[in-house]
């Protein structure tokens, strides 16, 4: 007899997965397809879901809103493993991976305005069109007084990341394939630390996807620009870089993301077949035809048969992991 041999396959066995939602609005049919694209991927490889919600940027953020998103979550039958992190709890891990960078002399102090970086670019003729990325010129690199340990924030400034030359980032993303940034062309010293003494999106994720095991990232196609910064940060953080799927964004008529800022409409979740409709809109969006509409099923029984549908869909179009 042949013993099961499946612990270095698919399904994986310690497959942990996450949902990141921020608590500056409810969760509408947008923020549901990733809910719902990354719980049907943990699932259907008998892995965990945890939910992490990210509450760094204060001012965007609504009282009460993480508790209405959990309690959106569970009306959908989209239930978690283990405890929720707030990342305003995680203030400890991220100091402490910025000293670890200090230490390192991988971050420098930078208080470039937006308007000195402006002409320092384009005195270098280097600036680019307004809706596009700026690549910070380096001003700061090259100015710190290094101290044994990271100093106090002085006078607000940004902390950004000193990025090694040539840094070609390349990755396979489940949904979208090969993927490669050049992030000394395209993006520069990014922030780790802003000036108002706000950790960064990109250095938060990276630490929060480690210390909660996380081994596949399953999120909305808006951040997949953002995942060769977070692939270099856990590599000189000498953390393990996760697999990737990025999910087509639900848009709206005008081809927009639909977002919190667009006034993106509340999933309804009155009743059940107001849940299961919304379900059904969030697993057609995610390429799931044929699951029956759900009438007269329950939630439950509904997401079993969405599970059983993903496994087949990402075992037709997944490409291979590098
Ligand atoms: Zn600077």
């Amino acid at each position: 007899m042949i013993l099961a041999v499946s612990s270095l396959k698919p399904p994986y066995p310690r497959y942990r997965g996450r949902f990141a939602p921020s608590p500056t609005g409810p969760l509408h049919a947008g923020s549901l397809a990733s809910a719902l694209g990354s719980w049907l991927d943990a699932r259907s490889n008998q892995g965990s879901w945890l939910v992490r919600i990210e509450d760094l940027d204060v001012p965007r953020c609504i009282a009460g809103m993480d508790q209405r998103i959990l309690a959106q979550l569970q009306a959908c039958g989209l239930f978690w493993d283990g405890e929720v992190i707030w990342q305003s709890h995680q203030s400890k891990a991220y100091q402490s991976a910025l000293e670890t960078l200090y230490s390192d002399r991988q971050i420098y102090p930078c208080r470039c305005s937006r308007q000195q970086i402006t002409s320092a670019l384009s005195s270098q003729g280097k600036l680019r069109a307004r809706n596009q990325e700026q690549v910070y010129p380096g001003t700061c690199r090259n100015g710190h007084v290094w101290q044994v340990q990271l100093p106090n924030n002085p006078s607000g400034s940004a902390w950004r990341l000193a990025l090694k030359p040539e840094q070609q980032i390349c990755f396979t993303d489940a949904e979208f394939g090969p993927q490669e940034q050049n992030l000394n062309g395209d993006v520069g010293d990014f922030v780790l630390r802003r000036a108002d003494d706000v950790v960064a999106y990109q250095l938060a994720v990276v630490v929060d996807d480690t210390q909660q095991g996380i081994t596949h990232i399953v999120r909305g196609a808006d951040l997949l620009s953002n995942t060769a910064r977070q692939i270099y940060l856990q590599r000189v953080l000498g953390y393990p870089t996760p697999h990737y799927r990025h999910l087509p964004l639900v848009l709206d008529p005008h081809g927009e993301k639909l977002s919190k800022q667009t006034q993106a409409i509340e999933i309804n979740t009155a009743s059940d077949a107001a849940v299961l409709q919304a379900l059904q809109a969030a697993a057609l969006h995610l390429g799931l035809s044929g699951l029956d509409g759900g009438q007269g099923q329950t939630i439950a029984a509904w997401l079993l048969e969405a599970t059983h549908a993903w496994a087949a869909r990402t075992k037709e179009c997944s490409p291979t992991q590098n």
